[in-house]
Formats: C-alpha cells, sequence, structure tokens
C-alpha cells in the first residue's frame, strides 16, 4: 500500500456495510491509518443492519473445511473482541449464545445430520444427537413431527447495533465517515490513487470498494467484472403468541429457521430471491415463511407479525466472498461477497485483508477469496 499525502487519507472505501466498517476499523485501530468511509445512504443500511445475527458455522448447505475454519476463527473473534467494541463505541449488540436445534423430518434426513455431526466433531464443534423424545423433553416450541434434532450452542447479536458498534469504534479510532456516492476510482501510473464521489475527487492512498451486492457496479470503475450478484432473503419479525414466553432455542431447517433474539423480536425466515436490486418485502414471501415455519413450529400460527424486512445478500458464484488486491492495479482492494455470513465474517474479514492491505501476513490466508480466481471471467 502506498503511503499517502500529509492531507490525503492513507485508505478510502466505498460502503459503510458491516465489511467496510469492519476493515476501516481494523486499519485504525491496529495499523494508525487514517481512514475515510463513503456511504451514499445510512451505516448498514443494506443487509448488515437487516440480517438475522445469527453467527454459525454451518449453513444449510455444508461448507468446505476451510471456509468453515474462516467462519469459526471469525466467531472466536466476536467473542475475543466484544469488549473492546463495548467500550469504545458505548453500544451493546446483545452477543450472547442461542441453543439451536436442527430438525429431521425423515430417516435420510436424519442420517443426513449424523453424518454432517461427525464431520463437526472433527473439526472440534461440539453437537449432540437428541432423539424424538429427548427432543420433547426441552420443552421447545419444535412439533412433536420430529424424527431428531442435532443441538448446538451458537451464538448471536443484533445486527443494526452491532454495525453501528463497529463503525462508532472506528470513529473513536479517526475513521472518518461521510455521506456521498462513489462513482469512480481514480487511476495514475497503474494505481488507484483516490475516488470520484460525484464531482469531487478524493485523493488516497489505497481504494477499498466494500459496497456489497453493489460492487458490481465497480466493475466498470476497475475495469474488469466483479461477479457479485443480490440475492434477497426477507424475515418475518414476530412476537410470541399472547401469555407466551420467548422460546429458549432456535430451530433451522432447510425450509426455514425460526431465531429468538435477546432485543425481543423472534424472527422467522427467509427467502433465496433473484429480484435484482428490489429491495420491497412481498406478502408472497411472508406467506411461505410463515406456511414453512408454522410447520416446524406449530405454536407460530397465533405470533402476531410486527414486521416484514428484505434485504440484499451479496452472493458470488463459488459461495465465498472475494477478499483482496484487484489484478492490474496497485492500491485497489475489494471485499464482498460474504452471501449469508457478512456478519460471522466481519471481524475476520476485516482484519486479515487489513493486514493483507498493510504488508502483514493475514491470521487468516484469503488466498482461496482472491479476485483473481475471477480473472478472464466474463
Ligand atoms: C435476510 C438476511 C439475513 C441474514 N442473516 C445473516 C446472519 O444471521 N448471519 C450472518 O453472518 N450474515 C447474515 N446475512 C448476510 C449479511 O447480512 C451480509 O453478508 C453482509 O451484511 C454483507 O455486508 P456488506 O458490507 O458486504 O454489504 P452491505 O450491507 O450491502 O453494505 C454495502 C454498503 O455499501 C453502500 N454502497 C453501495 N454502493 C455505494 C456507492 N457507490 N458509494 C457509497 N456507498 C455505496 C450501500 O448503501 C451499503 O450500505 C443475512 C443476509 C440477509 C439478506
Amino acid at each position: 500500500m502506498t503511503t499517502s499525502t500529509r492531507s490525503a487519507p492513507d485508505v478510502v472505501i466505498a460502503g459503510a456495510g458491516i465489511i467496510g466498517c469492519a476493515t476501516a476499523y481494523f486499519l485504525a485501530a491496529e495499523h494508525g491509518l487514517r481512514v475515510v468511509v463513503i456511504e451514499r445512504d445510512g451505516i448498514a443500511s443494506g443487509a448488515s443492519g437487516g440480517a438475522a445475527g445469527e453467527l454459525g458455522a454451518v449453513g444449510r448447505h455444508r461448507f468446505s473445511e476451510a471456509f468453515t475454519r474462516f467462519i469459526m476463527r471469525g466467531i472466536e473473534l466476536h467473542t475475543e473482541l466484544a469488549p473492546a467494541l463495548r467500550e469504545e463505541s458505548g453500544v451493546d449488540y446483545l452477543l450472547g449464545d442461542i441453543p439451536l436445534l436442527r430438525p429431521a423430518f425423515e430417516e435420510s434426513e436424519a442420517a443426513e445430520l449424523r453424518e454432517q455431526m461427525r464431520w463437526q466433531h472433527g473439526l472440534g464443534m461440539d453437537v449432540e444427537w437428541l432423539d424424538a423424545q429427548a427432543v420433547r423433553g426441552l420443552g421447545t416450541w419444535l412439533t412433536p413431527d420430529a424424527l431428531g434434532a442435532a443441538l448446538t450452542v451458537e451464538r448471536q447479536l443484533e445486527a443494526y447495533p452491532f454495525a453501528l458498534a463497529v463503525a462508532q469504534a472506528a470513529e473513536h479510532h479517526g475513521v472518518e465517515i461521510r455521506t456521498g456516492e462513489v462513482t469512480g476510482v481514480l487511476r495514475s501510473g497503474g494505481r488507484a490513487v483516490g475516488v470520484r464521489i460525484g464531482s469531487e475527487e478524493l485523493a488516497a492512498g489505497a481504494v477499498l470498494v466494500a459496497t456489497g451486492p453493489w460492487a458490481v457496479d465497480a466493475g466498470a470503475w476497475m475495469g474488469a467484472t466483479v461477479p457479485v450478484s443480490p440475492l434477497r432473503g426477507q424475515i418475518v419479525h414476530l412476537a410470541p403468541p399472547g401469555g407466551m414466553p420467548m422460546p429458549q432455542h432456535a430451530i433451522f431447517h432447510e425450509t426455514g429457521y425460526l431465531l429468538p433474539k435477546a432485543g425481543g423480536d423472534l424472527l422467522a425466515g427467509t427467502t433465496q430471491e433473484l429480484a435484482g436490486f428490489d429491495r420491497q418485502p412481498t406478502s408472497e414471501a411472508q406467506d411461505g415463511i410463515m406456511e414453512a415455519v408454522v410447520r416446524l413450529a406449530p405454536a407460530v400460527i397465533d405470533a402476531p407479525i410486527r414486521d416484514l424486512t428484505a434485504c440484499l445478500r451479496p452472493s458470488t458464484p463459488d459461495g465465498l466472498p472475494i477478499i483482496g488486491a484487484v489484478e492490474g492495479w496497485q492500491d485497489l482492494y475489494i471485499s464482498t461477497g460474504h452471501a449469508f455470513k457478512g456478519v460471522t465474517l466481519a471481524l475476520v474479514s476485516g482484519r486479515s485483508l487489513a493486514q493483507l492491505m498493510t504488508g502483514e501476513a493475514p491470521d487468516v490466508a484469503l488466498d482461496d477469496y482472491s479476485p483473481a480466481r475471477f480473472a478472464g471471467a466474463a
């Protein structure tokens, strides 16, 4: 990374989602750099503020071992850094444990979950199989139709307050977050030397594009394809039905999930929709989510609906994020494509990229996530 002139920041970051804010935090807090973040809407106004806030290393489908370890390190960092983030920001984002059940309704599903558990044990994860009777004994909202379930204790937080905490902790270390729309990258002698913000030009020692699914637009700025696309997800926010306490267990299944939040909402999710950049929630999605979740937890049928939200995951063709230096440039970086796991990965991704940008060996090698793997893609 090239050192900036005295008046220009060392790094300018496009996008104040959780990825832009977390990377800014580490660049400033751990490397002493002067960082400006440019956000065209509000801090965490995209998926970063609307996410469910579950921090888990298991997806609907099994991730590769390397990616799972990346996520596991991300979860550890959440625990390690929470006291500092709370202290520096003054924001409590309710990081805590949540027991989580993954039920099976068919023998084949139970076998698949057990096989996944063996693999999880191999990675050091604590996961236990409960048969139907043991699950019922927990007194959860899970339908008695379940043949059994895998039980883990995972971590969760409130996504919007978390992003705000990271942004404010970054500001505590001197990061400046400004309103504006980045419309281009300034290039000189093969180097990125700043960004265009409408008619303004902001010089900087290096540029990071962290604009979530909108990073696709940055392809035109870079003269390269950025293979990221928006994958819409919707969440129904519920209250427990009259008189019922919040459930103590989350339920996650291929068809849907129910996630009790410490902040008081009961989240029912979700969808995976190709709807371009349309962020409007839809009644069809609400009906589909409710139908699936009522099958998992029949008590939900009487749960009052408080809200319906929609936001866009930055998704990539191979399901892995794109983090690193942009080919054909010096001092230009990108971090996007964190898809289903951006909140979980924010701290490990941000810290590792900050290390890479400052010439240190990253805590976690980022080679698998290099933008170069898509070089030449149409
Ligand atoms: C329904 C749903 C539930 C989710 N639940 C979880 C979960 O439980 N756990 C988990 O780990 N992950 C979850 N995710 C995924 C997570 O939310 C995302 O991976 C993460 O928020 C992506 O962060 P980001 O900073 O890359 O993108 P974004 O949050 O989209 O931020 C990008 C920012 O860039 C700004 N921007 C765009 N273009 C420009 C420009 N030209 N100039 C300036 N600013 C610009 C945007 O306004 C936006 O604020 C969920 C996602 C969805 C949709």
